[in-house]
């Protein structure tokens, strides 16, 4: 699933993952999910992701790498939030060839601008009012630098699987 920040991936990969009975995996909740568990302790991502940068190939690789590869054994899986540049899509390959998995389909979801900006800010505000803590990268400064990201580094991959006829 591909889209930038506010496109809403994560309410779609929910639902085609619950459609299907198949695992959701979140890029996120595994970095998150890392940093809770001390994994990825000394190597500070959490300051990158406040800036809405994106962490390094090798970062990524390190959270996502075992989890593909066990929903691969189990079943059909959506992955959400990776691969998110060319080098991150070239280690999805050799985890697929290895395991012998296909890619049945890419979706990409592109709202515009406005919308993302909007939807973002409606998100802060709505976890502001109801007590919670509002995601530290959900205000307009990380968003452009997310939005930067997505059109310097996501959107060549984009064009990447549409040129390998994934539609
Ligand atoms: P997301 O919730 O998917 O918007 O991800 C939040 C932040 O986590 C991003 O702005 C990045 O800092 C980091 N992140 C998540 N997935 C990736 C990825 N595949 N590659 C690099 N950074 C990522």
């Amino acid at each position: 699933m591909l889209g930038p920040p506010g496109a809403g991936k994560g309410t779609q990969a929910a639902r085609i993952a619950a459609h299907f009975g198949i695992p959701h995996l979140l890029t996120g909740d595994m970095i998150s999910q890392a940093i809770a568990s001390g994994t990825a302790a000394g190597l500070s991502p959490q300051a990158a992701m406040e800036r809405g940068e994106l962490l390094s190939d090798e970062l990524i690789v390190t959270f996502v790498d075992e989890r593909i590869r066990e929903a691969t054994r189990r079943s059909g899986f959506v992955l959400d939030g990776f691969p998110r540049t060319l080098g991150q899509a070239s280690t999805l390959d050799a985890i697929r060839a290895q395991s012998g998995s296909a890619i049945d389909l890419v979706l990409e979801l592109l709202p515009d601008h406005a919308v993302l900006l909007e939807r973002i800010l409606k998100r802060a505000e709505v976890a502001w009012l109801s007590g919670r803590t509002a995601r530290r990268d959900d205000n307009s400064e990380a968003l452009n630098v997310r939005l930067q990201a997505y059109e310097a580094q996501t959107a060549p991959l984009s064009i990447c699987y549409q040129e390998h006829g994934y539609p």
